[in-house]
């Protein structure tokens, strides 16, 4: 069984969809958990997720509700996974990063600013017991690659698993953080580095998944034991449909990998929201590089959170209506 919370969140209109299609929002909220969604030719989806969060709402609501208790998890050495769908301009990188990485103003701060706050303030709360390290890696998967964030000559990082330590990715950067706001130079010197490699590759950011791991270990001083949790922040490749006419070479490759290694992602959720009889289903962990590096941290007694980031506007309804399903396919049955 896995404990699995899965919200989805719209965006505001942005200003070239109030442009080419008039106010045109196909989200009509019922409440906090449920709404009606009428797509582009007037048929009516009532969704319902754990929470959702429509235009107005706030980052830091996004953050207490779907992130809070499991940055408290990863301090207390059980692992956690934050991730963002949706299709590309749907709020995935919004959410996670805010306007940037380095930004100030707290209201707009993301997942992963407000993730960082808060492991420091959690070890706070419980130093002179314990002494807690936090390290950071930063990764990027394209086409099946795993590339370190931090060391762009690592370019082809394996994954390998050990009893003691779990999922390992071999000779990844590991920076150890002692503040938060050194935590932000060092994410900001890992997204800068994304976009040098993807110009260098001539790629989209959008089309690659972008992978922060902070690890918390735990070192009992009185016990010699330590502890680790692992809080692991995706930032998803978009998951909208390529023409199918049209793609071709590197651009059609480059949408059948992201389609499978989010098919693996979908595939693996299901798997451990499905196996609620007690029986202990098979999960289909190697069907993708993604699904790999999150074997530990997505299901055993860990906690996943989903935000499915949509765009409110009917010219999108297809692809939101896609990334819906997904999010309702996640959930408990
Ligand atoms: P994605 O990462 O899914 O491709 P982005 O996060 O880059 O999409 O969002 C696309 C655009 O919409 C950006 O200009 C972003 O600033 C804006 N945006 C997304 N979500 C919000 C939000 N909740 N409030 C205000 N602007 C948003
Ligand atoms: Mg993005």
């Amino acid at each position: 069984m896995s404990n699995i919370t899965v919200c989805s969140r719209f965006r505001p209109l942005s200003s070239k969809e109030k442009i080419n299609h008039g106010d045109n929002v196909c989200v009509h909220g019922i409440d906090a958990e449920t709404f009606v969604f009428k797509d582009e030719k007037e048929e009516n989806f009532s969704f319902s997720f754990d929470r959702v969060f429509y235009e107005k709402s706030e980052q830091a609501e996004v953050y207490e509700f779907l992130a809070l208790p499991i940055v408290r998890d990863a301090v207390n050495a059980i692992n956690g996974t934050i991730i963002t769908y949706g299709q590309t301009g749907a709020g995935k990188t919004y959410s996670m990063e805010g306007p940037s990485v380095l930004e100030c103003d707290e209201k707009k701060q993301g997942l992963l600013q407000k993730a960082a706050n808060g492991l420091f303030e959690c070890i706070k709360s419980t130093e002179g017991a314990v002494k807690h390290t936090i390290k950071l890696s930063m990764v990027e998967i394209y086409m099946e690659k795993v590339r370190d964030l931090f060391d762009l000559s690592k370019d082809n990082i394996q994954i390998k698993e050990s009893r003691v330590q779990g999922i390992l990715l071999s000779d990844v950067t590991e920076i150890a953080i002692f503040d938060p706001a050194e935590a932000l130079q060092i994410l900001s010197s890992g997204i800068a580095n994304r976009a040098v490699g993807e110009t260098q590759m001539n790629m989209a950011s959008s089309r690659s998944h972008c992978i922060y791991i902070f690890t918390v270990q735990q070192g009992l001083a009185k016990e010699k034991r330590v502890k680790c949790g692992k809080l692991v922040l995706v930032d998803l490749a978009g998951s909208e449909k390529v023409e199918k006419t049209g793609a071709e070479g590197r651009v059609l490759e480059e949408a059948k990998s992201i389609n499978r290694s989010l098919s693996a992602l979908g595939n693996v959720i299901n798997a451990l929201t499905c196996g609620s009889s007690g029986k202990a289903n098979y999960i289909p962990y190697r069907d993708s590089k993604l699904t790999r590096i999150l074997q530990d941290a997505l299901g055993g007694n860990s906690r996943t959170a989903l935000l499915c980031c949509c765009s409110p506007s009917s010219s999108n309804a297809p692809e939101s209506l896609s990334t819906l399903r997904f999010g309702t396919r996640a959930q408990h049955i």
